[in-house]
């Protein structure tokens, strides 16, 4: 095998990474868990990193749940994460909406789940839309003509198990017919762990399929986007050059880490092969790779 043109996690790599940092943000399925299943090691290397005085905090591109959701869904799993230190493209949806000021008069239509809604709401917006929406009975006839609300200002898309053409439908009049309406999407990731046990079509899929009917690109906030850095940084006491993004995909969570300038480090317990990272084709190339956070107490522990 030709040389990756990144190191392989060493104990001296290690070490020095420790030393370097002050802040590990970890990407969270393939990295802490796989869907539902915890990651093996993982209790340790947190406990480990913490102990070292290093500030822990989660990035998720999983639009699903809101932060006070995903605390919870740590705690079922023995960590304790603060909602303060979990930040997620639902969360980065809202915030986007309320740092460009989005007029309280108008309303946010959402393809996606509660998570998004849940965020808007505690943000203060006027939101629908959502899991619920979109089991009208259509009939396609000659004089059908779709209503849709002319107050709507933004359209959130995200991951909608119960994504239709009804819903798709309702974004794109918004998105093409209300002047000025935003296109927001959450993140463009292709598939994502649904299951513990298989990858399902990501939100990107639902993102693609609206973007393509109004021929316009979204606002992603999610990773790669440096939005949420933003908040990270007014969050923590924190700098980037001294912060480590730890990922298991390489054009989302290793591209944000290199978009904000933090160092990086790829994990192979999620979506990424050693040969897609070694592949000529590959331009993005992590600071450091390894196979699992758990390696990081071995190492550190030698
Ligand atoms: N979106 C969905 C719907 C997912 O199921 C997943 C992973 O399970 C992701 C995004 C990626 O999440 P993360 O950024 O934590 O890897
Ligand atoms: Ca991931």
């Amino acid at each position: 095998l030709p040389d990756p043109p990144c190191g392989l996690l060493t104990a001296d790599a290690a070490r020095s990474l420790v030393d370097s940092v002050d802040a590990f943000l970890f990407d969270c399925d393939g990295v802490i868990w796989k869907g539902d299943k915890l990651i093996e090691g993982v209790p340790e290397a947190m406990e480990l990193l913490r102990k070292l005085g290093k500030k822990l905090v989660f990035v998720t591109n999983n639009s699903r749940k809101s932060r006070r959701q995903y605390s919870k869904k740590f705690k079922s799993l023995g960590l304790e994460v603060t909602e303060e230190e979990i930040f997620t493209s639902s969360f980065a949806a809202a915030m986007f909406l309320k740092l460009n000021h989005f007029p309280p008069e108008k309303k946010v239509y959402v393809v996606g789940e509660d998570g998004i809604l849940e965020e808007l709401k505690l943000a203060g917006f006027e939101c629908f839309g959502g899991p619920e929406d979109g089991n009208k009975n259509i009939k396609l006839e000659a004089d059908f003509y779709f209503e849709h609300d002319k107050s709507v200002g933004a359209v959130v898309v995200g991951l909608d198990q119960y994504f239709n053409y009804y819903k798709m439908q309702y974004a794109r009049i918004c998105i093409s017919e209300n002047p000025g309406c935003l296109f927001i999407a959450t993140n463009r990731d292709p598939t994502g762990h649904m299951t513990s046990a298989q990858e399902w079509p990501g939100a990107g899929t639902m993102v693609a399929a609206v973007s393509c009917s109004v021929q316009k690109e979204p606002i992603v906030v999610g990773k790669p986007s440096s939005f949420l850095m933003d908040f990270l940084l007014k969050s923590f006491n924190l700098e980037t050059s001294r912060m480590c993004m730890v990922g298991d995909r390489l054009d989302t969570d290793i591209l944000f880490g290199q978009n904000t300038g933090c160092k990086t480090l790829l994990v192979l317990s999620g979506c990424t092969a050693l040969p897609e990272l070694l592949d000529a084709s590959n331009k993005i190339h992590p600071d450091l790779y390894t196979y699992s956070v758990y390696d990081l107490v071995g190492l550190l522990q030698k």
